[in-house]
């Protein structure tokens, strides 16, 4: 998940130069361990004992928490299912046309994971709902 977030932060950073709707994206990363060593002490607290298991099964649910309130930020153009778009079978990935006249790609492993997607022309972005 977290690697899947940076993936998308750097494919962000090139379709945004101006970086300015990147603004507050420095927390992202002190907000999830805040809230991972909370939910790890509350757990302990309460006499639970925490595995690596779940510990990642925790972290993955705060990172998709906070990934959907830091899209507020970004400037999400609209929130589409994957049977909104376009299945292109040689590439095998997902594609919808942008306002702009570019392109919205997703390959079917990456919707699976991420659920934002950048237009490869302009700066807009989509959210994949599941
Ligand atoms: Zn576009």
């Amino acid at each position: 998940m977290i690697r899947d977030w940076r993936k998308q932060e750097d494919q962000l950073q090139k379709a945004d130069k101006s970086k300015h709707t990147f603004r507050g994206n420095a927390a992202k990363w002190p907000q999830l361990d805040v809230a991972m060593k909370e939910w790890i002490t509350n757990h302990r607290n309460n006499g639970f004992t925490v595995s690596t298991k779940m510990i990642i099964y925790e972290a993955k649910r705060i990172a998709v928490e906070k990934e959907h309130e830091l899209t507020q930020g970004w400037p999400v153009d609209a929130q589409v299912s994957l049977e909104d778009m376009a299945w292109n079978l040689n590439d095998h990935c997902y594609s919808l046309i942008c306002r702009c006249g570019g392109k919205y790609t997703v390959s079917q492993k990456e919707a699976e994971e991420v659920s934002l997607v950048c237009c490869d022309t302009c700066s807009l972005l989509i959210e994949i709902l599941r």
